[in-house]
């Protein structure tokens, strides 16, 4: 997937959660962010290209769609930025912590219908009847055009919802 068509599915996410908690806004904004660093893994992707030094590392280390691409990376970078935006920011934590990781798991949602798929709770295997949750992978690669819809129906759903109402 590519970053644009993650940045507008985690705004729409995050602003369906700061709606939830009063600040649909601030939620879109967070979840926009949030959505595209797990990307972090992959030097040519949106965010690879701001912080290159930094993600080629991780790239070669951990792989992209590893363990940047887990439910235990949203929940780390969502506390993280709980940490931060309590020394820069007077907004409610609960809702930084909500959007984030709102965000953030839209990525990993979006990603596990891609070819290559997402193994969400690296390095935990699952087993037993919890084994189909190990990975999930559906048919859909990298620019197909159901990115393009993807973000259309994202833009015209925030444009509707901070235009007209
Ligand atoms: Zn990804």
């Amino acid at each position: 997937m590519y970053g644009v068509t993650h940045l507008s599915f985690g705004a729409v996410v995050g602003c369906i959660a700061g709606q939830c908690l009063g600040y649909p806004f601030v939620g879109a904004v967070v979840g926009g962010i949030a959505s595209i660093i797990p990307d972090i893994d992959h030097p040519y992707s949106l965010i690879g290209k701001l912080f290159r030094p930094l993600s080629s590392w991780i790239y070669s280390e951990f792989d992209h769609r590893g363990c940047i691409h887990t439910i235990w990376f949203c929940m780390f970078i969502s506390i993280l930025a709980v940490i931060v935006s309590r020394s820069f920011f007077s907004l409610s934590l609960i809702m930084i912590f909500t959007c984030m990781l709102s965000g953030a798991l839209s990525h990993l949602l979006l990603d596990s219908f891609n070819f290559t798929g997402v193994r969400p709770f690296l390095p935990l295997v699952l087993r037993g009847k919890w084994i189909q949750l190990n990975e999930f992978k559906g048919t859909i690669r990298s620019g197909d055009s159901i990115e393009g819809l993807i973000i259309i129906v994202c833009m015209i759903g925030l444009f509707i919802r901070f235009y007209y109402m």
